[in-house]
């Protein structure tokens, strides 16, 4: 141990020569002795003693305290008096500078060595706790985080800089006040006020920790998210004296862990991305210009094979890499977007990759916008879609191939049944001619034979044509204006006389509750129903066939028939077809709708048929918006019902029975222009014509025919539709624009090889009157010049000649049982129609004017016509109007009468010549 080193400062030498001999003698170095204050401070200072005892009377004009004062407060050195004065005023002076000790004159010598030892001591301690303070104090102010120390009562005694940064308030504003006041902190989300930890710290008497999410407040309204602990001082006696609170900033802590979890993310999605086919991109936007940005291309680069930077591909936001086809389309999504005019981004479009070959990408994106709607970012996506394009492009390949194979199979069907329709054409003409002329019985079988042999093979020919437009799906319905009941009659007419032939009964019936008047396809009406009673027929050995119509179960959703949907309201039908034949086995019964089925092969040697028959009605009915199916039961006959939708015809329309009867005497002899350049055909019509006393001019181009039609001279023209020079159609144009605004009007009726309903369709809009189908049958050719000059007023009978031999099959016995059933009725029925009037029984008049005219019409289509007329007076309740037609009929009743008694099929084929 070092000598400790003492000043004397005694202004009695005696004394102070004393004293250093007993400090001497007690081990301390005495540096040096002074008489006066003013040399004891130099000494001081230049020696720096341990320890100074100090007089406190001195020499000089500085007393003992000031020079202790002085040497206390610049060298920090220890100071005992040495007195021999204990007034109470030098004591309370000398208590000012703090002194070490006091040592009163005369003093012992060990009194003085204790002092000095207790002195030396003191000092050094003090020394210590000095240098330890210095040494938490720059602890304290040196480490980053923020340190706030409060007494008990939780007030602030201490702050170091950073809390003083944090909070905002300085260690000396702050010293005093609660701590609550200084360090506010709230829950980060719920805004709630934290308890205070130091608080927290008093109660619990432990370190604490501050909870998750914990802002502090500062002074100036900055909000720092902290992290902390409090822990509680406690002294000696095991007392808590005070907390220290250790806080920090972790803000940057969080979103530096927050950066580098999205930079994991992100190179998580790149490495997802790798493997894929989807690319990133992003557009960063200046001033939220949508036309000025920089775009990078990211991932979105490297899909395309690009490892270097082409700068001058991504110029003007990446235009440069599109395919110049595609770009109009990429910045029109693109500004339509931006602009808010599309909901959404989404384009299919060709990039450049790095092989030079252009790659289908489908790019996708989305705007990133800051709170004032300001556009930031476009960020998005580009899938590469190549492999779909090429396999779409494929498949559209395949798919034009295919329609265009089923347009040639289709066109190619219509081709061969025009080739096999004209060479028919001939046959089937001819031998009509040759059974118009003297045939034995064997010879006229022959040939009978022969003519329905063609026939159904044009009915084969006809199905085949639809079958294979039902592949094609370019099976059409035509809607038009109908009435159904004439229709249907016009429709059963024909197969009444194969009904009666095999001795079965034909009878059909419409509920009276079904409008007449609609809008349908009146042609493929026709189709299904003569395929299914011609059918019953066929598979009936005796019995019935009956038909009937009704409305079916309520039609409640809108119907999707295109064709229908400019009428207002819909009509939904059901029709049933009975017979009482051979019935099909429940197995076949679903069969039987399939192409080419037949309920038993067996069926095909014994009834002949192509399957086809219920496979196109099945179809026709499913777009009519209906239902087909049947019910059947082997040996006991089979119903087939189906359904179909119609609209209603608005206000009637000018169909069958809105022309009005004449009863003016018929015009003797017609002209009529056949414009036909196939000689066969040209030749057969001519024929025709001419044997029933008519007069033909046969022209073989359609310049010629025009010349002459407009000359004005005939009845009736005959138009073939492809002809040289001119064909049909131009020569209907022609006509019918220089008959515009005219009176009269040449009826015409079109003549063709195609039997397709859009030809026929197209026919009836480019002005003709009439139809026929080649090869043309008289029966036909009479009935459409029939309708056509009665329609145009040209001419009108009472006995409908054409149609009453059409329906007896120029058979004398057929025509007896007929003529016989409706001349002996008639007059009871009519006079049974005028009782039903007058009492009134509109519901009965409606029912009984049906059913008379379903007999009369094959007869006479005028009092057909004033019937069909009754019936609908009767429906609407008209008396006025059923009254008229009721006085009509009554007057047409005695001609109609005698011009029925003189019936013969002679008399008939004469009617026509006249
Ligand atoms: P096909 O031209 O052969 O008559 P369809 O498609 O019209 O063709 O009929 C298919 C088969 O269904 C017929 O061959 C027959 O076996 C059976 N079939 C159809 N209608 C009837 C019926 N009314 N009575 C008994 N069998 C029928």
């Amino acid at each position: 141990m070092t000598q400790a080193r003492i000043l004397i400062v005694e202004d009695n030498r005696l004394v102070a020569r004393d004293v250093q001999q007993q400090l001497t003698k007690f081990g301390y170095a005495v540096i040096g002795m002074s008489a006066r204050g003013e040399d004891a401070v130099a000494l001081a200072e230049q020696q720096r003693p341990d320890l100074v005892l100090m007089d406190i009377r001195l020499e000089g004009d500085m007393d003992g305290l000031d020079a202790a004062q002085l040497i206390r407060d610049r060298f920090q050195i220890p100071i005992i008096y040495l007195t021999a004065y204990a007034d109470e005023q030098t004591v309370r002076r000398a208590t000012l500078t703090e002194p070490f000790g006091y040592l009163v004159k005369p003093f012992e010598d060990s009194q003085l060595r204790t002092a000095v030892e207790i002195a030396l001591y003191k000092h050094a301690a003090e020394k210590r706790l000095r240098e330890s303070e210095r040494r938490y104090a720059v602890t304290l102010s040196s480490i980053g985080d923020a340190v706030i120390a409060t007494d008990r009562q939780t007030r602030i005694v201490f702050m170091n800089p950073v809390a003083t940064e944090l909070t905002g308030w300085s260690l000396a504003e702050a010293n005093g006040l609660p701590l609550t006041e200084v360090f506010r902190i709230v829950n980060e989300h719920t805004r709630e006020t934290v308890e205070d930890p130091a608080a927290k710290v008093l109660r619990l008497g432990t370190v604490v920790g501050l909870a998750n999410h914990t802002v502090l407040l500062a002074r100036d309204g900055r909000e720092i998210a902290i992290d902390d602990s409090g822990s509680p001082i406690v002294d000696d006696a095991g007392q808590i004296t005070g907390v220290v609170l250790v806080f920090r900033d972790v803000g940057e802590r969080r979103q530096a862990q927050a950066a580098s979890a999205l930079a994991l993310a992100n190179a998580r999605l790149e490495q997802a991305l790798e493997g894929s086919n989807v690319g990133i991109w992003e557009i960063d936007f200046q001033d939220g210009d949508p036309a000025r940005g920089a775009i990078q291309f990211g991932s979105a680069w490297k899909r395309l094979g690009y490892t270097q930077a082409r700068p001058e591909l991504l110029e003007s936001l990446g235009i440069g890499i599109i395919h110049p086809d595609d770009r109009e389309k990429l910045t029109a999504a693109r500004q339509a977007y931006l602009s808010g005019a599309a909901p959404s981004f989404q384009v299919e479009l060709r990039a450049l990759d790095h092989h030079g070959a252009y790659r289908w990408l489908l790019a996708r994106g989305a705007a990133e916008r800051d709170h004032q709607h300001k556009l930031l970012r476009f960020v998005g996506s580009t899938v590469d879609i190549s492999e779909l394009k090429r396999a779409e492009q494929t498949a559209l390949l395949a798919k034009e191939a295919a329609e265009a194979a089923n347009r040639a199979k289709d066109e190619f069907l219509a081709n061969v049944s025009h080739e096999i329709r004209t060479p028919m054409n001939a046959i089937l003409g001819m031998t009509e001619l040759a059974l118009e002329t003297q045939l034995g019985a064997d010879q006229r079988q022959l040939l009978s034979t022969a003519k329905s042999a063609a026939t159904s093979l044009l009915g084969i020919i006809d199905d085949l044509l639809d079958f294979s437009k039902i592949e094609a799906g370019r099976l059409e319905l035509n809607a038009a204006p109908l009435s159904l009941r004439a229709s249907i009659a016009e429709a059963l007419r024909a197969l009444a006389l194969r009904a009666q032939a095999k001795g079965l009964e034909l009878a059909w019936s419409v509920a009276p509750e079904v409008p007449d008047e609609l809008i349908g396809d009146a042609g493929r009406l026709r189709q299904i129903l003569v395929n299914l009673v011609d059918n019953g027929i066929k598979f009936t050995p005796r019995g019935a066939v009956t038909v009937q119509i009704e409305p079916a179960a309520s039609l409640n959703e809108a119907s999707s028939l295109a064709s229908l949907s400019h009428a207002s309201e819909l009509v939904e039908l059901q029709f049933s077809v009975r017979d009482t034949g051979i019935g099909i086995s429940p197995d076949k019964q679903a069969k039987i709708f399939l192409a080419f089925e037949q309920a038993d092969m067996s069926t095909t040697r014994t009834y002949g048929g192509t399957g086809l028959g219920l496979t196109i009605a099945a179809r026709l009915v499913s777009m009519m918006g209906g239902q087909i199916h049947v019910d059947s039961q082997p040996g006991a006959g089979s119903t087939f019902v189906f359904s179909a939708r119609f609209a209603k015809q608005r206000r009637p329309e000018n169909t069958v029975r809105a022309a009005h009867p004449s009863t003016r005497p018929h015009a003797s002899r017609w002209r009529v222009l056949v414009a036909e350049d196939n000689p066969y055909n040209a030749e057969l019509i001519v024929r025709l014509l001419t044997g029933r006393g008519h007069s033909v001019q046969a022209v073989q181009n359609g310049r010629q025919a025009l010349e002459l039609a407009q000359a004005g001279a005939f009845d009736l023209m005959l138009l073939d539709l492809h002809m040289p020079d001119l064909d049909g159609f131009g020569v209907i144009e022609a006509l019918r624009a220089r008959e515009a605004g005219a009176t009269s009007r040449l009826p015409v009726i079109a003549l063709t090889a195609r039997s397709r309903a859009e030809d026929r369709a197209r026919c009836i809009a480019a002005g003709m009157d009439d139809f026929l189908v080649k090869p043309i049958e008289s029966a036909a050719l009479w009935a459409a010049i029939e309708r056509s000059v009665t329609r145009s007023g040209g001419s009108s009978v009472l006995i409908s000649a054409a149609t009453l031999l059409a329906a007896c099959n120029e058979n004398a016995a057929m025509l007896d049982v007929m003529r016989n059933g409706v001349q002996s009725r008639l007059p009871s029925d009519i006079d049974g129609l005028e009782r039903l009037a007058a009492s009134g029984d509109f519901a009965g008049l409606q029912h009984a004017s049906h059913a008379l005219c379903g007999m009369v019409a094959y007869f006479s289509a005028p009092a057909s016509e004033l019937l069909t007329e009754l019936e609908y007076a009767a429906q609407g309740g008209d008396a006025a109007r059923v009254a008229g037609t009721l006085s009509q009929l009554r007057d047409l009743l005695p001609d109609l009468l005698a011009a029925m008694s003189g019936l013969s099929i002679e008399a008939l084929q004469r009617s026509l010549d006249r």
